[in-house]
């Protein structure tokens, strides 16, 4: 399998005719594109004048998606699994495990890591990432200084954005050091601020100063909410008031969400409905939340995913995404989208068509990027993946794949299977 950057020069886009792929609905088409932008689509792919010089790629028995975009994910502590181990398996013992892995792990080592969870991301098809990135005063801000760094670096193959993770407390006397350090954070042009205000002494509070610090800023936020099956840890309310009071509606995620999902049916649609008022978009994580809670319930394990489908009654945009990519909150993830849809289909209980969107247009949505789609006019920004339909690229999970981000082929992995011995 070879898998690498594809080389083009930058500012030097050649038109490209995607030709004999599958478009989401099944009808066989070429795609043209042209200066970042789907020129035309079928028959009027090849008479355009903007097909003249095109370079021809044959995408016969691929199906052609709009690309997938990753809205959670902790990229300074990919890969970490094997060196920081998580001896309990939960929550507070990944936090514990990564406290105590702080003093050995550099900058370097973070860039490190996270610049190969991105290339694998951009083999996989994500057009943007946005990462949660640890801001606390144990690690300072060398984590934000590299991923800030990498996101510059990347810009034009694959979209970064920064989210600063405020440590607890960040409230109080206590969280004095944490909040000058979300303001060097945002000084240093972190793209969103975030932090985990259930783990606060004083979780209201917290996030009281996060939502103003974000107003403030004029940012985005994206905060870790209620990530436990405790059905008494309920913080979401809080949060739509602030996020409606303070205007910042479509710019506010609720990551994670998992104590939705235990509350009594009623109460759950009467806090989806404050979310959805709110413009508030929320990210679903289920290979990470599957795999931390629920621990110590050997029969009726409870599921550590929100509350999908009453959310979705209400109209709130739901995501889905990968969250931990080998670390000790999680030490599976293959950084794919398909892993995450597929998850959604089997433990969400998704459609599969339901699935997708959520790993890519409602995705993108959450992010507060422009939307994209197979259609002439969006920005071309496309995974076509070896399969025949939708359906089945999300079961098999094809590694033969290119994407492509506004115009420009940045990844193309072709599989060479031998027969015989
Ligand atoms: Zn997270």
């Amino acid at each position: 399998m070879s898998c690498q950057p594809y080389e083009t020069s930058p500012g030097q886009l050649g038109a490209l005719l995607l030709a004999g792929a599958a478009a989401g609905s099944g009808s066989a088409k070429d795609v043209l594109v042209v200066d970042r932008q789907i020129a035309a689509l079928g028959d009027r792919a090849r008479s355009h004048p903007g097909a003249r010089g095109a370079r021809l790629v044959d995408l016969e028995g691929f199906v052609l998606l709009e690309a997938p975009a990753e809205p959670h994910a902790h990229l300074d502590k990919a890969f970490l699994a094997e060196r920081v181990r998580n001896e309990s398996g939960d929550l507070l013992g990944a936090i514990a495990a990564m406290a105590a892995a702080y003093p050995s792990i550099s900058g370097d080592d973070i860039t490190m890591r996270a610049r190969r969870a991105l290339g694998k991301a951009m083999a996989r098809g994500y057009s943007a990432v946005r990462t949660h990135v640890d801001c606390n005063p144990l690690v300072g801000l060398s984590a934000i200084e590299s991923l800030v760094g990498l996101r510059d670096e990347l810009d034009g193959l694959i979209t970064v954005q920064v989210v600063a993770l405020m440590g607890r407390p960040i409230t109080g006397r206590d969280g004095e050091a944490s909040r000058r350090l979300l303001d060097a954070a945002l000084e240093r042009g972190v793209d969103v601020v975030g932090g985990a205000p259930a783990l606060d002494p004083a979780p209201s509070e917290a996030i009281k100063v996060l939502v103003a610090a974000a107003t403030g800023a004029g940012c985005p936020i994206d905060l870790h909410l209620d990530e436990t099956t405790d059905e008494t840890v309920m913080n979401l309310a809080v949060f739509a008031q602030e996020v409606d009071r303070h205007g910042l509606g479509g710019k506010a995620v609720a990551s994670h969400c998992v104590s939705l999902g235990q509350q009594e049916e009623r109460r759950a649609r009467e806090i989806a409905s404050l979310l959805a008022g709110a413009g508030i978009a929320v990210v679903t994580l289920p290979q990470t939340n599957l795999y931390l809670q629920g621990r110590g319930a050997p029969v009726r394990v409870p599921r550590g995913l929100t509350a999908i489908e009453i959310l979705r009654e209400q109209g709130a945009v739901v995501a889905g995404g990968g969250d931990n990519w080998r670390d000790p909150f999680n030490p599976l993830g293959r950084i794919d989208p398909f892993e995450t849809a597929s998850l959604l289909v089997s433990a969400g209980h998704m459609g599969i068509g339901d699935a997708y969107s959520a790993v890519s247009s409602l995705a993108r949505q959450a992010m507060g990027l422009a939307p994209c789609s197979i259609e002439e006019g969006s920005q071309a920004d496309i995974l076509g993946i070896k399969a025949a339909s939708l359906e089945e690229a999300v079961a098999d999970a094809s590694e033969e794949r290119i994407v492509i981000k506004a115009g420009r082929i940045v990844s193309w992995t072709q599989v060479v299977q031998v027969a015989g011995h």
